[in-house]
């Protein structure tokens, strides 16, 4: 059996960027830039004020108190032709260009109108409420790489300069199937033996976190014909296909021999990992198909080990991963030894500590107690416990609430 590491570099070794495309900027938060951002000019483009006042030479407000002349005034939008002399000021107005001549200026908080110009209250150092022309950004310089999940703060960086189209990396279209004879509907009352389908719904949702929609294509009972054509017509239709339930070692798990049938490679069907050891990682063409466990909670760990890397490489990020950091384990944590551990954990932040508390669960089916997870956190293999008090590698659940203290 092949361990975490292996198989998510097995994923990553079979995925590829996609195409690029040209999106609007209206349209690219949480999109994938496939280009460098440069600016296309000088931020701010010319010397500006920072600040409502008066343009001046620093070396006319030497002394608190200084009369100046004032010779006229530009407002934003606007730019002032003349030159400023010794002894005179220029009414300003933040964002506008500094008139020349001037070297500061002086808020006006800082100072008093008196007959026939300003009295300068505060001194002022050169350059003083000045934005230097390129202090932001130069003209040609890189702003954002290539890679990066474009953020609202990366928004007004594109707009700023220019980027009204902003090219991106296609994103993979995904096609969720739920197996499983027992499954009903969201929208159904489950009968005897029967219960909903959560999966389909969670891992549309989870992939709306790797920045991309799935389509939800309904549930497979677990019968051979079925399943084939379901995933047949799945695979012909999506970039990414990702099954849940089937493929562990029940008499009724067919999901492996379908994918076979089909003609896919399958590259793993069982990863030292718990909880979701049967994954399965299959292709065929330019087609990449995950068959996730059936348990809830090995859905989410599988998804967001495996599945997830992958949408994310297809759309060319730079990070494929989930933040993880090193938070230290409230009490001790035991394990089998055999497999690395993913436990739903709560991440917070105590007296300045980031602490993680393992959750207590019923194991993988218990996703009433895994929304209460917001991290992972990693027991490695070889290992039989982590002690309390470990730096823990703590892989940070997305949408997942962050607390200041342990509540
Ligand atoms: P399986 O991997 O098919 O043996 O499923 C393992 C467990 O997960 C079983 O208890 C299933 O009932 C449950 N399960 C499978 N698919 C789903 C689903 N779509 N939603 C919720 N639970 C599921
Ligand atoms: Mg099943």
């Amino acid at each position: 059996m092949i361990s975490v590491e292996q198989a998510r570099q097995i994923v990553l070794d079979q995925v590829n960027p996609l195409p690029t495309e040209e999106i609007a900027l209206a349209a690219a938060t949480g999109r994938f830039l496939a280009e460098d951002v440069r600016a296309d000019m000088d931020m701010p483009p010319f010397d500006r004020a920072r600040m409502d006042g008066y343009a001046l030479k620093a070396n006319d407000a030497l002394q608190p108190g200084a009369i100046l002349k004032v010779i006229g005034e530009v407002a934003a939008g606007r730019s002032f032709d003349g030159m400023l002399s010794c002894g005179q000021a220029v009414r300003i107005m933040t964002g506008a260009p500094v008139p020349a001549g001037a070297d500061a200026v002086q808020k006006f908080e800082a100072t008093e109108e008196v007959e026939g110009g300003v009295r300068i209250l505060e001194t002022i150092r050169p350059g003083q409420n000045i934005g230097r022309r390129g202090a932001e950004a130069t003209r040609g310089s890189v702003l954002i790489s290539k890679g990066s999940r474009i953020s609202a703060a990366d928004i007004a960086v594109l707009a700023t300069f220019g980027y009204a189209k902003v090219k991106a990396t296609r994103q993979p279209t995904v096609g969720l199937l739920a197996t499983g004879s027992e499954l009903v509907e969201v929208n159904q009352a489950p009968r005897t033996a029967q219960i909903r389908d959560s999966n389909s719904y969670a891992l549309a949702s989870y992939t709306i976190e790797a920045g991309t929609q799935a389509v939800n294509l309904g549930i497979i009972p677990d019968d051979r014909e079925w399943l084939t054509s379901r995933i047949r017509d799945a695979i012909e239709r999506f970039d990414v296909v990702a099954l849940s339930g089937g493929v562990s070692m029940g008499d009724y798990d067919l999901v492996k021999a379908v994918l076979k049938d089909l003609g896919a490679t399958i590259f793993f069907d069982k990863v030292r990992i718990h909880p979701g050891k049967p994954t399965v990682f299959a292709r065929r063409g330019e087609r990449w198909i995950f068959g996730l466990p059936g348990n809830p909670v090995s859905v989410a760990v599988t998804f967001f080990m495996f599945a997830f890397p992958a949408l994310m490489r297809l759309q060319g990020a730079e990070v494929v991963d989930l933040p993880a950091v090193k938070a230290a384990l409230t009490q001790e944590v035991r394990h089998a030894p055999d497999r690395r551990s993913y436990l739903p954990g709560r991440f917070f932040i105590k007296e300045g500590r980031a602490s993680v508390a393992p959750l207590k669960w019923g194991g993988s089916s218990d996703l009433v107690a895994f929304r209460r997870a917001n991290a992972l956190l990693v027991v490695k293999e070889g290992v039989e416990k982590a002690e309390k008090g470990e730096p823990t590698d703590t892989i940070l659940l997305p949408g997942g609430r962050l607390e200041t203290e342990l509540s």
